[in-house]
């Protein structure tokens, strides 16, 4: 599949320049440059021979060993396989999961201190802060 470098770079984007399988970080420059370091292509989440589509949301960056070891199995048994269960979020969502869990946490501390006095909310904050911070935003 013949790409344009700002296409190249939203699928990239997508998930911070993670491989969408393993995870492992991948090297931009390093597109369809198989046995360069942290090389990648791009793979059909949704693989063509099953119908799936060249649209943006149908394409993930992964490593070329990846890529090519899923061949036309599932994105989901591929991304088992490594422990995951989604692909890395793009910097806007993780920015976003990491605002979520942060309230999350201030939530937990706010309620502690309604339920406990000052005592409570120092408690709650605390424990808000390490439930904020144990909520993995790349899941
Ligand atoms: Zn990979």
């Amino acid at each position: 599949m013949k790409l344009d470098s700002k296409t190249k770079r939203k699928i990239y984007d997508r998930t911070r320049g993670y491989c969408h399988l393993c995870s492992k970080k991948l090297a931009f420059t390093n597109y369809g440059r198989p046995g360069a370091r942290a090389a990648w292509e791009i793979d059909h989440s949704n693989p063509r021979a099953n119908g799936g589509t060249d649209r943006i949301y149908n394409l993930y960056a992964a490593c070329i060993s990846c890529n090519r070891s899923k061949q036309h199995g599932s994105t989901r048994s591929a991304r088992a396989q490594n422990g995951r269960t989604r692909a890395p979020l793009s910097a806007e969502k993780r920015r976003k999961a990491v605002r979520d869990n942060t309230l999350t946490g201030g939530l937990i501390g706010l309620l502690g201190g309604v339920v406990l006095g000052p005592a409570g909310a120092v408690l709650g904050a605390g424990i808000g802060a390490a439930v904020g911070n144990a909520i993995d935003p790349d899941g």
